[in-house]
C-alpha cells in the first residue's frame, strides 16, 4: 500500500503545471525558514529514507513492467500473421507430438539415420499406443548401456583390448578399460532367439556388460541395430568364433562343469579371459547355479561370458537377491518386462518392413476390429485334427473373439450398413488347413452379429526352416503383424505367440495344450502379463541349498498359465 501511494503522488506532481511549480518554489522557501534547525533534520531523517524506498521501487517496477509489456508484445502478433504463426505453432507441436510417440515414450533415441530403418519411426503409425509407460529408471539405465556400448563396443580401443586377452597367452589386466561383454550364441527358432536376446540384454545392463550377438548375415537382414553409432553384431573373426560349435556342457570353459569338477572359485575366477554358459532348455543342475548369487560373484570379473540359450530367464533374475532392488525399479510393472525391452531392442529391418507394412494395408487397416490366431501345432505331421478345431473354435466363440453363425430365417436379413462391421482375423500357421475351415466357415454363413468376417493367412511354410532367410523374413514379419492385432489368441509353448504377445503389451488368450488328444476345458484361456514364460527354471534355493518351488517365492513371479512348471513376470494386481 505504501509504495503505491507515493508513486501516485510521485505521477501527481509530474503531471502539474509549469505555473504552479514555480509558486511552489518560493512557497517552499518561506516554509524551509520558518522551521527549527532540528526540525529541519528530523525532516530530512525521515524523508531520505522514504525517496530511496520510492525510488527503488519505482526502478523495480519499471524493469517489471517492461517484461510483462514485452510478454504481451510477443503473444499478440499483428492480425494478418496470427494464422501463419499459429499453424506453423501447430505444425512444430504435431512434429514433437509424432517425435513423442515414435520414440515411444523415451524408450527410443533419435538421430538414427530414418531411411536405414524405416519400422524404428514407423511402428507407431500402425500399433496403439502401449497402456504401459516405461519407468525413468529404465530408461536412464537404456541411456547408461548405450554410452557404456558406444564405448566398448566392435572397433574400438578397449574391444580390441579385451579380446586380445582371448589370445593364448594372455593374462588379464587393466588394459580392457572396465569392459567386459556377454555373447549370445546363435541358437534355436526365431521366437525363442528374440525372447533370449531380451534376457540376456537385460543381464548384461544388470551386470554393466555389453552385448553383443553372433547372428550373422541373416540377424542383420531380419533387424536393424539397435543401438546409435555402434553394432551390436559380433565380428565375423571375433577369436573364439571358431571354438563355438565345441562349446557344450563338458567344454573346457563350461561354467557349470567347471563347478562339478570342483574347477573354479571366486579367486581362480578372476584370472579367466572367458566362460561358456549353458542355459539351454536341457541344462543340468550345475549350469543352473547361474542363478545364484554367489556365482554371479564368481562371474563378475569374467570380461567374456559366452551364453548358449533359447529361454526367457528373466523371471529367476527377479529371485536373484542382488539384483532384486535394481530390478524393482526398472520395472515397476513387473510383467512388462519384455514388452519394453523387445520393443527397444527388435525393430524389423527395411525388408521385413516392406512385408509387415504391405499386408497390413491390403489386409487389416481397413477393419473395425483386428483378430491374431497363432496356431501353433508342434506335431508337425499331425494334418488338421477335429479336435483342435475344436477347440479353437470354441476359445474365439466362448470369448466373443468371433461371433458365431447364424443358422435359420434369420440368415437370409441382409445386414445394415451399421450392423456390417469388419472382423479381420490374421491367422498364422505352418499350414493351411485351420485357415480354410475358418475362412469357409464365415464365408457360408452370416454371423448372428451380423458381422463380416475375413480370414487371412500370409504364408504356409510348411515346417520350420531356420537356415532360410524368406522363411525366416516372413516369420519375424507374421509375428510382428500378430503384435498389431486389437485381440490375440496365441498357442500353448510357443515362443512365436509369446513374441507377439510381448511386443503388443497384450494379455492373449492362449489356447492350451490337449493332452491325449483331449480338448481342455476351457479351452483359452487369458494370460496374465504380457510377458513370455520361462520354460526351464532351476528349483533351488542357493541360500538355503536345497530344491524350491521358485514359482512360490515372491508374488510377481508365478507359474505360467500354460505350463505348469515354467515362471513368468506378473503383476499382483
Ligand atoms: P516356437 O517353436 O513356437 O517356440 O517358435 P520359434 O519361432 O522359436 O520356432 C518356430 C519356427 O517355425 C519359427 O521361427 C518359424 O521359422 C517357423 N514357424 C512356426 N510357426 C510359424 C508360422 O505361423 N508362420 C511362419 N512363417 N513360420 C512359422
Amino acid at each position: 500500500m505504501y509504495p503505491s501511494r507515493r508513486r501516485l503522488s510521485l505521477s501527481r506532481a509530474i503531471d502539474k503545471q509549469p505555473e504552479e511549480q514555480l509558486g511552489g518554489q518560493e512557497k517552499r522557501c518561506r516554509f524551509l525558514g520558518a522551521m527549527r534547525i532540528t526540525e529541519i533534520l528530523a525532516f530530512f531523517m525521515v524523508l531520505i529514507p522514504v525517496l530511496l524506498v520510492i525510488v527503488a521501487m519505482f526502478g523495480y517496477d519499471q524493469g517489471n513492467g517492461f517484461v510483462e509489456a514485452s510478454r504481451i508484445i510477443r503473444m499478440e502478433p499483428e492480425p494478418n500473421v496470427t494464422s501463419s504463426d499459429d499453424s506453423t505453432l501447430q505444425r512444430d507441436q504435431e512434429q514433437k507430438d509424432s517425435v513423442d510417440l515414435s520414440l515411444l515414450g523415451g524408450l527410443l533415441v533419435s538421430g538414427f539415420k530414418k531411411e536405414s530403418c524405416l519400422s524404428r519411426y514407423q511402428s507407431y503409425l500402425y500399433r496403439k499406443a502401449s497402456p504401459y509407460k516405461p519407468s525413468l529408471h529404465l530408461l536412464s539405465k537404456l541411456r547408461a548401456y548405450e554410452e557404456l556400448h558406444k564405448r566398448c563396443g566392435p572397433g574400438t580401443r578397449p574391444y580390441t583390448n579385451a579380446e586380445r586377452l582371448l589370445k593364448p597367452k594372455q593374462t588379464v589386466d587393466s588394459e580392457s578399460e572396465g569392459c567386459k561383454y556377454v555373447v549370445w550364441m546363435s541358437f534355436s527358432g526365431l521366437g525363442n532367439r528374440i525372447i533370449s536376446i531380451a534376457s540376456v540384454f537385460l543381464y548384461a545392463m544388470l551386470t554393466d556388460r555389453v552385448l553383443l550377438v553372433e547372428g550373422g548375415e541373416q540377424f542383420a537382414d531380419l533387424f536393424c541395430e539397435p543401438f546409435l553409432d555402434t553394432t551390436w553384431l559380433l565380428p565375423k573373426d571375433f577369436t573364439l568364433t571358431s571354438q563355438f560349435s565345441g562349446f557344450g556342457q563338458n567344454s573346457a570353459h563350461c561354467h557349470g562343469d567347471m563347478l562339478k569338477r570342483k574347477l573354479i572359485n571366486e579367486s581362480s575366477a578372476s584370472s579367466l579371459s572367458h566362460l561358456y554358459l549353458h542355459l539351454a532348455h536341457d541344462y543340468n543342475e550345475h549350469d543352473k547355479m547361474f542363478f545364484c548369487a554367489e556365482d554371479q560373484n564368481l562371474l563378475k570379473n569374467v570380461p567374456w561370458l559366452i551364453i548358449r540359450t533359447n529361454n526367457f530367464f528373466a523371471p529367476s533374475l527377479f529371485l536373484i537377491p542382488s539384483f532384486e532392488e535394481e530390478l524393482g525399479m526398472m520395472f515397476p510393472e513387473k510383467g512388462t518386462v519384455f514388452h519394453h525391452l523387445g520393443r527397444y531392442l527388435f525393430h524389423p529391418s527395411n525388408q521385413v518392413w516392406g512385408l509387415i507394412t504391405r499386408y497390413y494395408q491390403a489386409y487389416l487397416a481397413k477393419a473395425d476390429e483386428r483378430i491374431g490366431l497363432q496356431i501353433r501345432v508342434f506335431d508337425e505331421k499331425s494334418g488338421v485334427s477335429p479336435q483342435v478345431t475344436k477347440q479353437i473354435i470354441s476359445c474365439v466363440q466362448n470369448e466373443d473373439l468371433l461371433p458365431i453363425l447364424s443358422k435359420g430365417e434369420e440368415q437370409h436379413k441382409q445386414p445394415s450398413e451399421e450392423d456390417s462391421k469388419l472382423k479381420s482375423v490374421l491367422i498364422t500357421s505352418l499350414t493351411t488347413g485351420y485357415f480354410e475351415i475358418l475362412k469357409t466357415m464365415y464365408w457360408e454363413n452370416p454371423t448372428v452379429t451380423r458381422e463380416v468376417v475375413g480370414i487371412h493367412q500370409p504364408s504356409h511354410e510348411g515346417h520350420q526352416q531356420t537356415e532360410k532367410l524368406m522363411h525366416n523374413r516372413k516369420a519375424w514379419a507374421e509375428m510382428y503383424l500378430l503384435s498389431l492385432t486389437d485381440k490375440l489368441v496365441i498357442s500353448a509353448w510357443s515362443t512365436f505367440g509369446y513374441v507377439a504377445q510381448g511386443l503388443g503389451g497384450l494379455r492373449a488368450w492362449i489356447l492350451y495344450k490337449q493332452e491325449n488328444q483331449t480338448n481342455p476345458n476351457p479351452p483359452c484361456g487369458r494370460a496374465m502379463s504380457p510377458d513370455p514364460c520361462f520354460h526351464a527354471p532351476p528349483y533351488y534355493d542357493c541360500k538355503a541349498k536345497q530344491g524350491t518351488d521358485t514359482g512360490n517365492v515372491v508374488p510377481h513371479v508365478r507359474h505360467c498359465e500354460d505350463i505348469s512348471w515354467g515362471l513368468k513376470l506378473v503383476d499382483n494386481s
